[in-house]
């Protein structure tokens, strides 16, 4: 079985009735890009910026930032690097920024809401990708816990801001860069048809939305039995978000934990999300199911499960279905 699956990393993800998903790797720092090319990836489909952030004593610099990122886009070239703005608040804290005294830190000043409210800092971080983006032109640009439409024009607003200011200063950037946006506060679901037009992709975060459709703190085990990424209301999120992008003609991206258990493959194939990105390590076994799965079979699997009310009866069958694949 591991010769079976060491054998499809590095072949595209196709199912055996040829329908073909993206697979690519979330990583946290530069060094575990070479990690995630020998473990199949076709790109990095979430960088987690906030981190090269976090494990400092100060706040970068321009440069330095344009530094890490060049190197990364180069390392990965030809294939797509999604960097992700600064992610920061909430569990992911910095010794340079103050601890704000916020009574739920999950739902306070975090993400995209500190970069609109610290301005100088998030568009040191939008010069510094523009210009990583000249480099080799494999560059993305992905905002996260957008939780509307005014967020998500005032982020594409500097980021305009930014390029106009370095066409002035003829600082080469790639034009076409595509940006997209993360799907993961639920209000972004019940609005994914405004922000569609707004943007070239759409990244489901799981985590997050899961944490923030079932009102479960995703750190807190006392609630951890009921954080379930197969509650019926998860996937008809996920659904939703697909036929919105699919209808606008924009790539859906699922970047969540959901995307690197080889359990939920079939629903995820069944619901048409078009990239899968991953811990690096899991690509090899999702790679591999993929590779072995009906799309008609998953497609119809999903009709079924649509109907299902509780996450316990969803994972039941999922369970017989992928025990047949090992
Ligand atoms: C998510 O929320 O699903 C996600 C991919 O982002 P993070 O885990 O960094 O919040
Ligand atoms: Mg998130």
């Amino acid at each position: 079985y591991l010769q079976e699956i060491n054998r499809t990393a590095h072949l595209p993800a196709r199912t055996m009735d040829g329908h073909l998903v993206k697979v690519e790797a979330n990583i946290e720092l530069l060094e575990e890009v070479v990690g995630a090319k020998d473990f199949g990836a076709e790109g990095i489909g979430l960088y987690r910026t906030e981190f090269f952030f976090m494990n400092r004593a100060d706040l970068p610099d321009e440069d330095t930032l344009f530094r890490e990122y060049r190197d990364l886009s180069e390392l990965m070239a030809p294939q797509w690097v999604t960097m992700r703005t600064l992610d920061l608040g909430a569990e992911k804290l910095a010794t340079w920024y103050p601890r704000l005294d916020e009574p739920n830190p999950a739902l306070g000043l975090r993400s995209i809401r500190l970069c609109l409210h610290y301005r100088e800092i998030f568009k040191t971080q939008l010069r510094a990708i523009l210009r990583a983006s000249a480099v080799c032109r494999n560059t993305r640009l992905m905002f996260p816990m957008v939780s509307g439409l005014g967020e998500l024009i005032e982020a594409k607003r500097m980021l305009q801001e930014v390029r106009e200011e370095l066409q002035r200063e003829r600082i080469p950037f790639d034009e076409r860069m595509p940006v997209g946006v993360m799907i993961e506060v639920p209000s972004a679901v019940a609005v994914a048809d405004m922000l569609a037009p707004e943007v070239d992709f759409f990244s489901i975060g799981t985590n997050d939305l899961i944490q923030y459709s079932l009102g479960i703190d995703r750190a807190n085990e006392h609630v951890a039995y009921l954080y379930e990424p197969l509650h019926p209301a998860v996937l008809r999120f996920i659904k939703h978000t697909v036929d919105v992008g699919r209808k606008a003609g924009i790539e859906v991206a699922l970047c969540g934990e959901m995307a690197g258990e080889p359990l939920y493959v079939p629903i995820l194939l069944g619901l048409k999300v078009n990239t899968f990105s991953m811990n690096p390590q899991s690509v090899p076994r999702v790679k591999n199911l993929i590779c072995r799965s009906y799309m008609k079979e998953c497609t119809r699997f999903v009709n079924k499960v649509l109907r299902m009310g509780t996450a316990d009866e969803i994972n039941r069958v999922l369970e017989k279905v992928v025990t047949r694949y090992f």
